[in-house]
């Protein structure tokens, strides 16, 4: 089936950077783009879509999120704060007791109803390849993989392309509600789990005509071993699979690695082999002691940029907590790979490229600070190229048909002079009009039509009560 979308303003990639074409044409057959351009002479197509009064951008790669217990954090992540906690450290207490408090009182169903509603709000937004980090255990309770296979699934039947990393630890942490966070040891349990999860990942990828990939992630570079992070590296290499962990996330880890390891967290990395064209640190925010990018080390900032490591930001989590990321731009003079994603609700990532551009500014001083083209480069290329995917993120022959269509036709957009910047500063996911994954459509005229929206609110609104009554907050 070959399909055309017509009488939009193209947001091309020509090589290096996204460009706009107006009144272009995307040509696409079965999953692949076959055309971008201003005239297309080629072989007639089956179906036209038009996109007058659209931009036709390539779908986010949201490249890290949570799909399963996030949403029932609502209303006890937000606002709250421990006494002992300073100004480089902000509401990090809630990361060490509610989150594992919440993950203690879900169950299988709450978490499928979750999921169930987070990818429509992914697909509903433009999120067209989504990095789930999954299911993590907890103290008390081993983590089941059965809730991994079976978001997979969710994932799957939503059309979206997702790429599936169970978390797994050698040790777990906690804390006291006043700011301190103390550690505990899994032992056998955390082996057990490691390996459960590294099946998971060799026997799942590639499922779902291949929207279905997997990636390793130890959940938190201040829970997992030495042992634990080679043996990652090592079944990385060996079955070509991406790495995530959650680095550079709080004061409290960074503090912990010097205690324990007598090293930096960067440094920490490095010695374990993780570092690597396929390697993501989700947040990498804190990664120095002041939390200011430019004060690491001179050997800690080469082993980034020359190992082509990214770091993957999460603007709006960090913002929402009373921090900053400090910054986007000196991670980008420094030559550092960087991409994006939401982490938590909203799963927008309209929201998190303008919350990325915004703090950059203020950070930074300077109204040219974390350009508008720039924060679209990371939601889209960034993390494709996290991924070693040259077929996404982008609009060019022979990519994956991964498409969205955004309305401009709108009070808010019109008139139109810079489509990044009105992407950036001023749209939402609520303009996304159609959404194309391999090719299909996902989303139409702002409805998804792979989940049944209705019934995943409803069904997590009972779920939600469920969970609260039993955390008992
Ligand atoms: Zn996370």
């Amino acid at each position: 089936m070959k399909k055309a979308i017509v009488n939009g303003t193209i947001l091309a990639w020509d090589g290096s950077r996204h460009q706009a074409i107006e009144a272009g044409t995307v040509v696409f057959e079965d999953d692949l783009i076959t055309f971008v351009g201003s005239l297309y002479e080629g072989e007639p197509v089956d179906e036209i879509i038009d996109a007058t009064g659209r931009l036709v951008i390539p779908g986010f790669v949201n490249s890290h999120l949570h799909v399963t217990d996030t949403l029932f954090t609502k209303g006890y992540l937000e606002e709250t704060q421990a006494p002992a906690e300073t100004k480089v450290a902000p509401n990090y207490h809630t990361l060490y007791t509610v989150l594992p408090a919440v993950r203690k009182a879900s169950d299988l169903d709450a978490q499928l109803a979750a999921a169930h509603c987070v990818f429509a709000d992914l697909a509903r937004t433009g999120s067209t390849t989504v990095v789930e980090l999954g299911y993590d255990f907890e103290i008390g309770g081993d983590g089941d993989i059965a809730i991994t296979e079976r978001v997979a699934e969710a994932a799957g039947a939503s059309g979206l392309r997702c790429y599936s990393g169970p978390r797994y630890r050698s040790s777990y942490y906690w804390g006291d509600g006043q700011g301190a966070t103390y550690y505990g040891d899994y032992g056998a349990k955390g082996q057990a789990r490691f390996e459960a999860c590294a099946d998971f990942c060799v026997n799942w990828n590639g499922r779902y005509d291949d929207r279905l990939r997997t990636l390793l992630a130890p959940g938190q570079i201040d829970t997992c071993s030495p042992e634990m992070l080679r043996e990652t590296r090592r079944l990385a290499d060996e079955h070509g699979l991406p790495i995530q962990i959650h680095g550079g996330q709080s004061i409290h880890e960074y503090d912990r690695i010097r205690e324990t390891m007598n090293m930096t967290t960067v440094e920490y990395m490095m010695d374990t082999g993780l570092l690597g064209p396929d390697f993501i640190i989700g947040h990498g925010q804190i990664m120095s002691g002041d939390g200011n990018h430019a004060s690491m080390a001179r050997h800690e900032i080469e082993a980034l940029r020359d190992s082509l490591t990214t770091v993957c930001h999460l603007p709006w989590v960090k913002a929402r907590r009373g921090g900053v990321i400090n910054s986007i731009e000196k991670y980008k003079e420094l030559g550092i790979r960087q991409c994006l994603g939401t982490d938590t609700y909203p799963f927008d990532m309209f929201n998190d490229m303008r919350m990325a551009s915004t703090v950059c500014k203020i950070v930074e001083s300077s109204a040219t600070a974390g350009r508008a083209e720039d924060v679209f480069y990371m939601a889209t290329v960034g993390g494709a190229d996290a991924l070693g995917r040259a077929d996404l993120g982008r609009l060019k022959a022979g990519c994956k048909a991964d498409i969205v269509i955004v309305r401009t036709d709108t009070p808010k957009a019109a008139p139109v002079y810079d489509p990044f910047k009105f992407l950036v500063h001023a749209a939402n996911g609520e303009d996304v009009d159609m959404v194309l994954v391999d090719g299909k459509t996902v989303v139409e005229k702002g409805n998804v039509k792979t989940i049944d929206v209705a019934a995943a609110v409803k069904e997590v609104n009972a779920a939600g009560k469920r969970v609260w009554a039993r955390l008992g907050f």
